[in-house]
C-alpha cells in the first residue's frame, strides 16, 4: 500500500524549525515509515513541490518568490501544516511591517532595491494563513520537537492537532503570589532586563522581581522552557487564544502590576509585545505606509 506523501518548503525564516523536527533524531525513522517523503530542504530536490497529503510550511512570506513557492505547494497539497512563529504570525522578520519595504531596503542595502538577483520584497510580510488556507498551526519559535512530529502524524492520520490553550504562568514552576492577588500595591515599580540584576531567584517569578515575561500572554506547551532555565519568556508562542492581541495584552498585564507611568520608561514596548506577531495584530492595519507595494 502507498503511505501517504509528505513534503515540507521553508520561506522567510532561519530553517530552525526543520532543525528542530530533525531534533527528534530516531523519531525520524518511526515518522519516515509511515510516510514517504517526496520534498523537503532535507532532499536533493529542487523545492517544487509535487503532489502531497501532508505539507509542513516553515517560514513567513517575504518576497515574492516566497508568495509563488507558497501559491503553487498550497495548490499541490492536502493538509497543509503552518510550522513554527514565522509562518503562523510572521515572526520575527514581520517586526519589518513597521516600515515600508523601501524603507527597509533602504537601511538595509542603502539602495532603493534589493542587491542583484534577490527577488523583490513583498510590501508587508506575511504569515501563511494570510496568504492561503492553513489547516493546523504550530506556533513556537522554534516548537518543540515533540509538537512538530505530533502535528505531522495527526494530519496523516487525518485528526485534528491542536495546541493548548491556556498561558505559560499555568506551566511555569515558579512561585507567583503576589501576580495572583488583588491589591492596591503594584508588584513593581520598576522593569529590569536580566542583565540589570545581580541576581535572580530562580524560583520567584519574574515579574515580581521586577522583570518583564511574556508568561501571562503567551500560550503553554514549551513546557516553560526559558524560564525554567532562568530566563524570562519572550512571548514565542504567541497568544494563548487566537482572538488575543499579545502586544495590547501585555501593556493590559504590565498596567495591573506596574505604575501606569512605568510603561512608559520600557523601551520599545511594540517590539516587546508584538515580537513574533506583528503581521497577525493590528498593528500594521493602524500605520499607513501610503502607497505601499511590492519592492
Ligand atoms: S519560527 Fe523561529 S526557528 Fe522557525 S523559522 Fe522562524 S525564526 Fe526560525
Ligand atoms: S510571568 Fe513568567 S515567571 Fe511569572 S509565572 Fe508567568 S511565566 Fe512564570
Ligand atoms: S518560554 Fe516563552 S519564549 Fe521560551 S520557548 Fe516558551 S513560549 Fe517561547
Amino acid at each position: 500500500m502507498n503511505k501517504p506523501r509528505l513534503a515540507t518548503i521553508a520561506l522567510g525564516g532561519c530553517e530552525g524549525c526543520h532543525i528542530s523536527l530533525i531534533d527528534a533524531h530516531e523519531g525520524l525513522l518511526e515518522l519516515l515509515g509511515m510516510v514517504d517523503l517526496v520534498e523537503s530542504p532535507f532532499t536533493d530536490g529542487d523545492g517544487t513541490i509535487p503532489p502531497c497529503d501532508v505539507l509542513m510550511v516553515e517560514g513567513a512570506v517575504t518576497n515574492e518568490a516566497d508568495e509563488r513557492r507558497l501559491l503553487a505547494a498550497r495548490e499541490a497539497a492536502g493538509t497543509l501544516i503552518a510550522v513554527g512563529s514565522c509562518a503562523v504570525m510572521g515572526g520575527i522578520g514581520g517586526l519589518r511591517n513597521l516600515y515600508t519595504a523601501r524603507e527597509a531596503i533602504a537601511d538595509v542595502y542603502g539602495a532603493d532595491k534589493p542587491g542583484e538577483g534577490l527577488p523583490p520584497l513583498t510590501s508587508s510580510v506575511k504569515a501563511v494563513s494570510q496568504v492561503v488556507d492553513v489547516d493546523i498551526s504550530v506556533s513556537g519559535c522554534a516548537p518543540k520537537t515533540v509538537q512538530i512530529v505530533d502535528a505531522i502524524k495527526a494530519a496523516v492520520a487525518g485528526e485534528a492537532y491542536d495546541l493548548p490553550r491556556k498561558n505559560l504562568c499555568d506551566e511555569c514552576h515558579r512561585t507567583k503570589s503576589k501576580l495572583l492577588e488583588h491589591s492596591a500595591d503594584f508588584v513593581t515599580d520598576s522593569v529590569y532586563s536580566i542583565m540589570e540584576l545581580d541576581t535572580i531567584d530562580p524560583d520567584l517569578c519574574f515579574i515580581e522581581q521586577g522583570i518583564l515575561c511574556m508568561g501571562a500572554m503567551t500560550r503553554e506547551g514549551c513546557g516553560a522552557r526559558c524560564t525554567a532555565a532562568n530566563v524570562p519568556c519572550r512571548g514565542c508562542s504567541g497568544p494563548s487564544r487566537t482572538d488575543f492581541e499579545q502586544g495590547a495584552k501585555t501593556i493590559d498585564a504590565l498596567a495591573a502590576v506596574l505604575p501606569a507611568g512605568a510603561l512608559m520608561y520600557l523601551d520599545d514596548l511594540i517590539g516587546t509585545g508584538y515580537r513574533f506577531s506583528m503581521p497577525v495584530s493590528v498593528i500594521p492595519a493602524a500605520y499607513d505606509h501610503g502607497g505601499d507595494e511590492d519592492v
